[in-house]
């Protein structure tokens, strides 16, 4: 069980990824993750990730090339946030080929650009992962996290000046992707305004009917 979220930032993948790799015991593969751990000791990895612009793709080929070497992904996989451009999505065609690794489907987040950008806005994030947005999934006490009790804070490229450049970089970069994967026919586009339990619903259907 090999899959490939897509959507635009704040569509709610990292939301559902949550629920979908514990649900099915797959690994998690996020690129924003493994870039914002990254950032802390990586100068130029930090002035991408505040500006709103992608990694350049050799770097994050490279990156997810050496994560897809280790054996924990046997266990199948679901890659949130890549890939991002063509070029990304050709050279993971073809280090999947390589390896004899099958895709078993790409879910399409979909929410218009109106929503996004009321969900990035509000989106609050704890150190231990988890992820909040203070009117439409708070915490139950504001500004703490329900896990861990740790102080949720915004995300640095989550402020007002860098979401409109993070929603063109989409736009522009990643949105060809979407007839990229529907000419292979793994497409799968999941309405992503409904609630957070009634879109991981229609992900789950899909999953265990195949
Ligand atoms: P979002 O919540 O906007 O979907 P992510 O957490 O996936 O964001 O990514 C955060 C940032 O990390 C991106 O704006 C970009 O700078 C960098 N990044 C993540 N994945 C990729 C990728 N596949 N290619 C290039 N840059 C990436
Ligand atoms: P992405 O990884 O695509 O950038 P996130 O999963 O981080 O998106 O979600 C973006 C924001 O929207 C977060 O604040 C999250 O709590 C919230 N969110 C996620 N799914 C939904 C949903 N179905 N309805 C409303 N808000 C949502
Ligand atoms: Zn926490």
């Amino acid at each position: 069980m090999n899959y490939i979220l897509m959507g635009p930032p704040g569509a709610g993948k990292g939301t559902q990824a949550k629920k979908i790799v514990e649900k099915f015991g797959i690994v998690h593969l996020s690129t924003g993750d493994m870039f914002r751990e990254a950032k802390k000791s990586d100068e130029d990895i930090r002035k991408f990730l505040v500006s709103g612009r992608l990694v350049p793709d050799e770097i994050v080929v490279n990156m997810v090339k050496k994560r897809l070497e280790k054996d924990d992904i046997k266990k199948g996989f679901l890659l949130d946030g890549f890939p991002r451009t063509v070029n990304q999505a050709q050279e993971l065609d073809k280090m999947l080929k390589s390896e004899n690794i099958k895709i078993d489907a790409v879910f399409f987040i979909d929410v218009h650009f109106e929503e996004a950008v009321k969900r990035i806005s509000g989106r609050r994030v704890c150190s231990c992962g988890a992820s909040y947005h203070v009117n439409f999934i708070p915490p139950k006490v504001k500004g703490k996290c329900d896990v861990c009790n740790g102080e949720l804070i915004q995300r640095s490229d989550d402020k007002e000046n860098v979401v409109k450049d993070r929603l063109d970089v989409y736009k522009k970069q990643t949105s060809p992707l979407i007839d990229y994967y529907k000419k292979t026919g793994l497409f799968v586009n999941i309405d992503g305004l409904k609630s957070e339990s009634e879109v991981f619903k229609e992900i789950k259907k899909y999953i265990e009917a195949k």
